[in-house]
């Protein structure tokens, strides 16, 4: 870990239930057969990931984008 990293996604999140601080987490996803790792914001408590809508549709043109490619 890069502790000059202060860029890192859900820095500033807390768990609803938990009030825990979330934590970056490598999650894997799987869309229109791909799947792929990104960090989420996750807590380390109960395990609930948080995708904003904003990532959700970056990750997804991402995909979009690569099927378009070939
Ligand atoms: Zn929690």
């Amino acid at each position: 870990m890069n502790p000059d990293d202060s860029g890192e996604p859900g820095g500033n999140l807390t768990c609803g239930r938990c009030q825990a601080r979330l934590e970056p987490t490598k999650t894997q996803f799987s869309y229109l057969g791909h799947s792929f790792h990104t960090e989420v914001p996750a807590c380390p408590v109960c395990g609930q990931v948080f995708i904003s809508e904003e990532l959700a549709r970056g990750r997804m043109v991402e995909v979009e984008t690569s099927l378009e490619d070939k």
